[in-house]
């Protein structure tokens, strides 16, 4: 690939310069021995930056974004001389092997990309003070293994993945210790406040983030993830600080996408730790827990992009404080933790450096088969339903992911139907495709296909999310590949037209509801339809936005500009005479008063849930939105609220008669609670009119259960880890009958898709709005234990209830999951805006 010479006579002058240079240790650098006390983040940015400084010639430093707070998030590698200078071609070649970049062949003899992650959770925190560690030793001319494994590894390192979520923790733990740390877990310094640093800003969890691409954080690191594709991925936590040290390879269940190499060098990684870690008589263990399923994890997501990902998990986390009594009397310190992070790390670089051939041809072959046979029982996922703005944020996520998407080429098609779930004939005409012969097709398999295959439910997290039931797009799972057309991106050129009456703004998706927050936010006056009507030939489905000229004259460039921004479908009026349906001076088109919003945070509240809603309105509604400690509650005056949002928790003041009653008379009185989850849960247990189904033949069934066990119902005691799946949902797809007619569900179908976490039913409101009901057999995707999967039938799932002139909306699942369940989005916005007006 290169001229050897040239290369050999270069790599001797360098290396002549990089022994010549040297480098100093964290521990010098920063004044301290490491593990001694947290390092905040600007501290590790300067030690990166000092070495980046001190090491140029085998080492560069990318800033690849910000945080939300604004703090950097770096890349560094770490390559031979000889390497760094060629580290543009090294990335070239790579994406070649991938078919990423096609304009030559790729070469497998050539160096591994290494990647390093660490403290993707900010409160798992010893892992960046021993990715400085990792650095050093790297760039350590003294160091000759690690200058061995560089000849056919490049290293990079993303010495934290979660700076804001690291700083909240580290900065809370220094105000809170003392000189001395404090061993006894019980310690103010072992019990971190609501919402811990975990996550980021917003309450997001990083490490379930990575293919949907929700958050800052991972939007910026994927750009350069799939540009550098590398060969290994290893992910660096912290659990409990009584557990081990746990390495691949992972525990089941493993996605069948998994590939037998993918396993195989699992276990040569894991031998490799485990040797180490032998030498040393540290206790670790592997094959447990952490399965390999979830698409959104830092372990999965390289292994469906043709990576070894892997998840290391230390014992310590935010209760280990920097030093605590264990279980079994050691004491478990900061620098024993950064000591075992660090040993595999370089564990991991040494197996690369010992199996480059192997490794490469292997990487190699993946990308070469999903090019040649495509991935999985149905190769090419079709969705029908283009001109829906739906689709929008399907096509930003793909894009996200450097997934491939074209134009279907033919009409008569045959595939699996996602809403009815039949093998159906369509016509494919103009619809979007998205193949699995591609560098992406085994990612594409993982997210799109309609169920996916379960070998063992003990997992870690929820067990569907086929992208067309995410985002709510009719879709068709082809067996065959289709003949394509190269997609074109619509050009977005809407002309907003002179009025001389008015604009009507159709309303079908997310994208339209924050559209009617852009309106509402620059105080233009919107109404909506409560019904179908037609006006010059053309019909409107109900929800449609009615923007009149008359009390909206000096905001009708403000309106042009965001319906252009937005690329809304906009009509011109002329009259407000219907041809059918109500005129709209009607009292079934309804002003939407600007509601002034609150959502309830703080301890008591799930924080993930909290922060999801507060990332809806702050960076996608961009609606106002204030934020009230639930612990205040009964101080705060309802007096100028109009909604408040309860989001998963457990609230006292429900439980609290006098509350209670004054939160109802505030209902009554015009106000309008959005209650989600166990917020739910808990109003239904106490007298809010929402009742929880009480299954009295089951407890019956139970009861004789209990008191006759057959030969069939023992158990051996080795399949204890299994009992308490039967009662499980681990999160699995419902199909809800919705009724389209309510505000509640303006823009939706009659159906819709839901994720059940949880056994929970409700009886059928009587005086309310059974919005949301599952019938018989509603499962779609996904697990539900066997003991419940009978009671999740027969009840609603969504309910209003009118109460006096106010009203409480029942959501009881979660509808905007992780801000990646997008089709829910206008669920909750749609409670928002519309009920009740
Ligand atoms: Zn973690």
């Amino acid at each position: 690939m290169y001229k050897k010479i040239v290369v050999l006579l270069f790599f001797a002058c360098t290396s002549y310069f990089s022994i010549a240079q040297s480098i100093k240790s964290p521990d010098e650098f920063l004044g301290y021995p490491l593990g001694s006390k947290y390092t905040p983040h600007f501290k590790i940015v300067n030690y990166f930056k000092y070495a980046v400084a001190a090491m140029p010639q085998v080492m560069k430093l990318d800033q690849y974004g910000e945080t939300n707070e604004g703090r950097p998030l770096l890349l560094a590698y770490v390559a031979t001389a000889e390497n760094l200078a060629r580290l543009e071609d090294i990335r070239k070649n790579n994406l070649r092997l991938t078919g990423i970049l096609t304009d030559q062949p790729g070469n497998t003899d050539a160096p591994a990309i290494v990647w390093l992650s660490y403290n993707v959770h900010g409160n798992e925190t010893s892992s960046s003070e021993a990715a400085m560690k990792v650095l050093y030793e790297l760039l350590n001319p003294a160091n000759s293994n690690t200058k061995e494994w560089l000849k056919n590894t490049v290293i990079i390192i993303d010495p934290c993945i979660n700076p804001d979520g690291r700083d909240r923790y580290v900065n809370w733990f220094t105000q809170m210790s003392g000189k001395n740390a404090n061993p006894d877990r019980q310690s103010r310094e072992h019990v971190e406040p609501w919402p811990g640093g975990r996550t980021n800003h917003y309450n997001f969890d990083l490490n379930r983030d990575w293919a949907w691409q929700t958050q800052v954080e991972t939007q910026q690191r994927l750009k350069m993830y799939n540009q550098w594709m590398p060969q290994v991925h290893s992910d660096y936590h912290e659990q409990g600080f009584n557990n081990p040290y746990y390495f691949a390879p992972a525990a089941q269940p493993y996605h069948e996408a998994v590939t037998p190499w993918q396993k195989d060098f699992q276990v040569t990684i894991g031998k490799n730790n485990a040797k180490y870690f032998d030498e040393n008589g540290w206790l670790y263990f592997t094959k447990e827990v952490f399965d390999l399923f979830y698409p959104a994890y830092g372990d999965t997501y390289p292994i469906y992009n043709g990576a070894i990902g892997m998840t290391f998990e230390q014992g310590g986390g935010p209760r280990g404080g920097s030093t605590v009594i264990i279980n079994n009397g050691d004491t478990l310190t900061l620098k024993d933790r950064i000591a075992h992070h660090f040993t595999s790390s370089m564990s991991t670089i040494e197996t690369v450096n010992k199996n480059n051939e192997k490794l490469m041809k292997e990487f190699s072959k993946f990308f070469t088969s999903e090019k040649n046979n495509g991935v999985g029982e149905y190769k090419s996922f079709v969705i029908s339903d283009v001109n829906s703005t739906r689709i929008n944020a399907l096509k930003k996520m793909l894009d996200g992911n450097g997934i491939v998407y074209s134009t279907a080429a033919i009409s008569n098609a045959k595939g699996y139907n996602y809403f009815s779930g039949k093998e159906e004939t369509f016509n494919a005409a103009g619809s979007l495709v998205i193949s699995t012969y591609q560098p992406k097709g085994t990612l594409v398999k993982v997210l799109f296909e309609p169920k996916t295959k379960l070998a063992d439910s003990a997992t870690y997290d929820i067990t569907a999310w086929s992208l067309p039931y995410v985002y709510g797009l009719q879709a068709y799972a082809v067996k065959e590949k289709m003949a394509v057309t190269p997609y074109i991106a619509k050009i977005i050129n809407t002309v907003i037209p002179e009025t001389s009456y008015g604009y009507l703004v159709n309303y079908s998706s997310f994208e339209e509801a924050k559209f009617l927050a852009a309106l509402l936010n620059a105080d233009i006056k919107v109404r909506f339809a409560e019904k179908d009507f037609t006006l010059n030939g053309k019909k409107f489905q109900r929800g449609t936005l009615i923007v009149l000229k008359k009390g909206n004259e000096s905001k009708l460039a403000a309106f042009a500009a965001a319906a252009q921004k937005m690329d809304v479908s906009v009509t011109a009026i002329s009259t407000g005479f219907m041809e059918s349906g109500n005129d709209f001076g009607s009292s079934k088109t309804h002003f939407i008063r600007k509601p002034k919003v609150v959502l309830l945070t703080g301890k008591g509240v799930d924080a993930s849930a909290a922060g999801e809603v507060w990332h809806l309105f702050d960076q996608q509604l961009n609606y106002p939105l204030t934020l009230i400690n639930a612990d205040d509650f009964d101080n705060i005056s309802l007096k100028n609220i109009d909604v408040i949002i309860l989001p998963n928790g457990n609230y006292k003041f429900l439980s609290d008669k006098e509350q209670g009653a004054a939160l109802k008379t505030w209902v009554k009185q015009g106000g309008k609670i959005i209650a989600i989850e166990n917020a739910v849960t808990q109003m239904a247990n106490n007298d809010w009119g929402f009742k929880l189904k009480k299954e009295e033949d089951e407890k019956d069934k139970d009861k004789k259960d209990e008191q006759k066990v057959s030969y069939a119902d023992i158990k051996l005691f080795e399949e204890n880890e299994h009992d308490g799946i039967k009662s499980n949902v681990a999160g699995a797809i419902y199909k809800l009958d919705m009724d389209n007619s309510h505000p509640l569900a303006f823009g939706y179908p009659n159906y819709y898709f839901t994720l059940k976490q949880d056994g929970n039913m409700y009886e059928f409101l009587k005086d309310g709005w059974n919005v949301g009901v599952i019938k018989k057999d509603s499962k779609v995707a996904g697990f539900v234990g066997s003991r419940i999967k009978d009671k999740i039938k027969d009840g609603t799932s969504i309910g209003v209830q009118d109460f006096g002139q106010g009203s409480i909306i029942y959501l009881s699942d979660d509808p905007i999951f992780r801000c990646f369940w997008e089709n829910g989005k206008l669920l909750l916005s749609n409670a928002v805006f519309f009920v009740g007006q």
